[in-house]
């Protein structure tokens, strides 16, 4: 599945995967996939403490073995240093983890 850019998914494509941020924080694990009337879709996600959450698409960054959110932002964002991902070459900030592109770790 090497440079699958996943801008379409389905279901059980997500469903069991980790939630990693960008920042490399897991946060658990996509129980479900909720849709809303209004088109909004959001992922329920299971923490390692058995609490849910919900992250909407929006945060979602990539899709691979993981899925990729952006993290909460933490004051500013971040002015650089930038990188370049190791393997799909699109620009992030350097302190990231994980491509928010194509969702592989960078260490
Ligand atoms: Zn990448």
């Amino acid at each position: 599945m090497c440079g699958t850019d996943m801008r379409s998914f389905r279901k059980e494509d997500v469903v069991g995967k980790t939630v990693i941020e960008t920042s490399g924080a897991v946060k658990g694990k996509v129980k479900d996939v909720v849709f809303d009337l209004g088109g909004g879709v959001t992922f329920l996600v299971q923490g390692a403490d058995g609490k849910e959450s919900q992250v909407g698409l929006s945060k979602v960054t990539g899709i691979s073995e993981h899925v990729v959110v952006r993290g909460e932002p933490a004051g500013a964002p971040s002015t650089g240093p930038w990188a370049s991902c190791r393997f799909c070459g699109s620009q992030m900030p350097a302190e990231e983890r994980w491509c928010p592109s194509c969702g592989r770790s960078q260490t």
